[in-house]
């Protein structure tokens, strides 16, 4: 189904760091907010009216939509000893069954998941490449074509976070599942994501699984790609103390300090994670402008550890967030728990406010994916707009404040009504208005592909 651009009337919208009345909303063809009025006390003839409480649509900065059909699934206990590193064989089982068929389903029914969630933008940290044994297809980049078709048909924007790897670790070749995930070298996969060219509605950018996949000798390429693109850059770091140390072991550096050392750095890049930094490290990303972006629910669900969140960002690192592994979709928890962990490390309430917090979702995670103008309600801005239901048993008697409080401290995914990109009404009164049946299609693409 395709949606044409509309003009809406939202009861209440932040616009800026305001919360304004009555605010009529027109886009163009391009999908970018064209006029802005606000005090009009009901929809005009013609606009869509969106009851409640709008804000700028969520940007999910880290996403691979695979590990989804793991939700629920493989949580340990029972005497069994559960980490990271047992979580990650059950995630390479299912990557080695998908195809691109299967992927493209899959996909539809997660990122349809994400628009019912208020998320209008992901960046989708591309790793599966290539056919079980890492056999390239005759369309090499046909699993990046399959994401972004779903993207398309859930009616969200994405942006394709093309992702080198090259080892399994220091010094030892890919193996198994990690096959499909690998190119020769750099120059290999620079070659083939060259192919790959900007979509309508999302853009390319490149990233380095890990200092564990991607030897210090092959970094350049991929940091010369993403500056001659002009795109961002991102990078899984310091997720577990175990990465740490074996990049000690390996080079006498920290992961942090091995990225430094080889341009990786800076204010393109984005550090996914970053849950165990040294106080140095901290110095390194914050200094050099790198953007953090933390996956609160996965961290926790991985047992990752709790990051210094509030010692990134007062370093200097930008803040967004990510739904990762998608044992939660939800950018409003998210949001909160990057608070609810700073709670729990510190001792200390309110670290961070919610206007921190919700820029970090919006804002933040649009600049991390390379689209610094998004994330805002704004003339010129992308026209992505949810609206919340402040009436729900979740948000009443929450104070509206500038609008900002009840979504970071009280709303849950299952309180966004509305979901508009760039300006087509996606999700109307909760309902995905292109993915009917979205859950029954997510329940049977995840049936497929798990015994
Ligand atoms: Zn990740």
């Amino acid at each position: 189904m395709s949606l044409s651009p509309q003009t809406y009337w939202a009861e209440h919208a932040r616009v800026g760091d305001r919360l304004r009345p009555g605010v009529l909303i027109a886009s163009g063809p391009d999908g970018r907010v064209t006029e802005l009025r606000t005090d009009l006390p009901g929809p005009p003839p013609g606009a869509v009216a969106l009851r409640g409480l709008t804000l700028p649509g969520t940007a999910n900065a880290h996403s691979h939509a695979f590990h989804r059909a793991l939700r629920g699934r493989g949580q340990g206990g029972r005497g069994v000893p559960d980490t990271f590193w047992t979580w990650r064989e059950g995630m390479y089982r299912i990557a080695d069954r998908l195809t691109p068929d299967a992927y493209r389903d899959l996909a539809v029914g997660v990122y349809a998941e994400m628009a019912l969630a208020g998320i209008t933008c992901v960046g989708e940290f591309h790793y599966l490449h290539h056919a079980p044994g890492g056999v390239r297809y005759n369309e090499p980049n046909i699993m990046a074509v399959a994401l972004r078709e779903a993207a398309a048909e859930a009616g969200i924007r994405l942006v394709l976070l093309d992702t080198c790897y090259l080892a399994a670790g220091f010094g030892r070749p890919p193996e198994g599942p990690q096959l499909r995930f690998a190119d020769a070298d750099a120059d290999a996969w620079a070659e083939r994501v060259s192919e790959l060219r900007p979509g309508p509605d999302g853009g390319i950018g490149a990233a380095v699984h890990s200092v564990r996949a991607v030897p210090a000798d092959q970094l350049d390429p991929v940091v010369r790609w993403a500056r001659d693109h002009d795109t961002p850059l991102h990078v899984h770091l310091s997720e577990q103390p175990a990465e740490n140390e074996e990049c000690l072991a390996a080079t006498g550096l920290t992961p942090t300090r091995l990225l430094a050392d080889h341009g990786v750095l800076g204010p393109r890049t984005t550090a996914v994670h970053a849950t165990h930094p040294t106080p140095g490290d901290i110095d390194l990303l914050g200094g050099s402008g790198t953007g953090v972006c933390l996956c609160p629910t996965t961290e926790q669900d991985l047992a990752d550890g709790i990051g210094p969140a509030a010692d990134l960002v007062a370093a200097g690192c930008p803040l967004s967030l990510g739904s990762d592994s998608h044992a939660v979709i939800d950018l409003f928890e998210e949001a909160r728990a990057v608070e609810m962990h700073e709670r729990l490390r510190t001792g200390t309430r309110g670290c961070f406010t919610a206007d921190d917090l919700l820029t970090a979702a919006c804002a933040g995670g649009w600049a991390a994916l390379g689209m610094p103008e998004g994330g805002r309600i704004a003339v010129g801005a992308p026209a992505d707009l949810i609206t919340i239901d402040p009436e729900s048993p979740r948000t009443a008697g929450v104070p509206m404040g500038e609008g900002a409080e009840p979504a970071v401290f009280a709303a849950r995914a299952a309180d966004v009504r509305h979901t508009v990109v760039a300006g087509r009404h996606v999700v109307r009164d909760g309902v995905h208005q292109r993915v009917p049946g979205a859950a029954r299609r997510l329940a049977a693409a995840v049936t497929a592909l798990v015994d």
